[in-house]
């Protein structure tokens, strides 16, 4: 029996009971001898709750003290973990990010793992110990100053504990039995996946089905750690994704279309008469890389030819849009367009399936389903197993629902359980 890596999401430790219930899952894995490292996510909603109040004190933090602010939730949910494992009689130590060695570079609230020096989490399974790590944290390599991952990081933290210490399996606890094809909460009809292939979570993951981070997804592709979604309410088998599906008694196909996802946390943001000139794009999208700001899709208008201005439209998270337009606003004077929009009332709906490569007709079917449903497309991006477009956010559901039932994706048996979560 060798060691498991377990990590609970915040809406599996919300409460006194959720943490006490959480404990008694964990000391029977123990109990059926592994080894067991978790990994614990601030309790509910308690890290939006701390952003809330940052908020109302600073409208744009400082990063350093943000982290620092963001990583008492954890905090919280470690010590109290700990505290209900030793009320069943096991014994069970908790750990900061930065105590259990993971080391990330220094970009506040979006910091990426570098190294992972799990020497006190060994120590303390060498001595009989759980051991509770602390997610979404770490510290950082040259300034030694906590870091967070972003948001969902906990994932990230359970995969690359994992990795560092050779588990068999890192088990990610959530408030669903497993990755669907749609996100539950919004199409009732999904249908969990027995399992799902690294590349296709990968572009769920990245195109907004928050189930599973996406970083997360990238490291365990990376050292081949298998993941098993489940939910800590049930006592259910949930999804497995790894490389190759499982070997069991009921081989595991690879669908053509792996589901649907959607996402509302995206704005865009247009840049209004651009000159339709070499060198134009490439200053905008400096300065916004300047500002370390990711952005997803992009389109270029056809300019008109009479002004020889052109429009260029790209989306990005909601979280950086005051930072994007800061940045473009002081690269005005380089760049001389007219003026800047800012929406974010929109959503992306994206269909992925390994399948799109060779089944002709796809892209048809989807737009079909969205042009019944009365869905207006913005803008549109592609990749070989995915299609994406941006709607108006009122859309989002209608598209997701629409597009789900189109490909056949509608379970005929139970409805999807969303066990806890407010969603947020
Ligand atoms: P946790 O707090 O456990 O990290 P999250 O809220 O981050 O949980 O992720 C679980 C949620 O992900 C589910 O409650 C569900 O609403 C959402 N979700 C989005 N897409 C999917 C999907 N394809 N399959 C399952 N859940 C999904
Ligand atoms: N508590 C952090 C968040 O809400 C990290 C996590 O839950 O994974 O984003
Ligand atoms: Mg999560």
């Amino acid at each position: 029996m060798g060691l498991v890596v377990q990590k609970y999401g915040g809406s599996s430790v919300a409460d006194a009971e959720g943490i006490k219930r959480v404990a008694r899952r964990i000391v029977d894995t123990k109990k059926a001898g592994h080894q067991v490292v978790v990994v614990v996510s601030a309790m509910g909603d308690t890290t939006d709750e701390l952003i809330d109040l940052a908020e109302q004190v600073s409208p744009i933090p400082a990063g350093r003290e943000f982290d620092m602010l963001l990583t008492a939730g954890e905090r919280i949910s470690m010590a109290l973990l700990a505290m209900a494992i030793k009320n069943l009689g096991h014994e069970a130590q908790s750990f900061t990010g930065s105590q259990a060695g993971v080391i990330t570079d220094s970009v506040h609230n979006k910091a990426r793992i570098i190294d992972v020096t799990p020497g006190r989490i060994r120590t303390a399974l060498d001595e009989g110990n759980i051991a509770i790590v602390a997610g979404f944290q770490g510290v950082s390599q040259d300034k030694k100053d906590i870091t967070t991952l972003g948001r969902g990081g906990s994932d990230t933290t359970a995969v690359a504990l994992a990795a560092a210490l050779d588990a068999e399996v890192c088990e990610i606890y959530t408030d669903v039995d497993g990755v669907f094809t749609a996100d539950p909460r919004v199409v009732k009809k999904a249908r969990k996946m027995d399992w799902i292939a690294f590349e296709d979570m990968l572009e769920l993951a990245s195109s907004g089905s928050k189930v599973l981070l996406h970083r997360c997804v990238e490291y365990a592709r990376r050292y081949n750690i298998p993941i098993h979604v489940r939910s800590s309410f049930s006592g259910l088998p949930g999804t497995w994704v790894s490389n190759e599906p499982p070997q069991g008694d009921r081989p595991m196909e690879q669908a053509i279309i792996s589901g649907v996802s959607h996402d509302t946390s995206e704005a865009k943001i247009t840049v209004v008469g651009v000159p339709d000139k070499p060198g134009e794009a490439a200053t905008i999208f400096r300065a916004i890389a300047d500002a370390e700001i990711n952005i997803d899709m992009v389109v270029q208008n056809v300019s008109a030819a009479a002004t020889g201005l052109t429009d260029i439209s790209f989306t990005l998270p909601k979280t950086e849009g005051h930072k994007a337009m800061e940045a473009l606003t002081r690269a005005q004077s380089v760049i001389a367009f007219d003026s800047l929009r800012y929406d974010d009332q929109i959503g992306k709906i994206s269909l992925v399936g390994a399948g799109m490569k060779t089944n002709p007709g796809v892209t048809a079917t989807f737009f079909e389903a969205l042009s019944n449903a009365g869905v207006n497309i913005e803008l549109i991006s592609t990749s070989e197993i995915r299609i994406s477009v941006v709607t108006r956010v009122d859309d989002v559901k209608p598209a997701v629902q629409a597009v789900h039932s189109a490909f056949g994706l509608d379970s005929d048996s139970d409805e999807a359980v969303v066990y806890g979560g407010t969603g947020r």
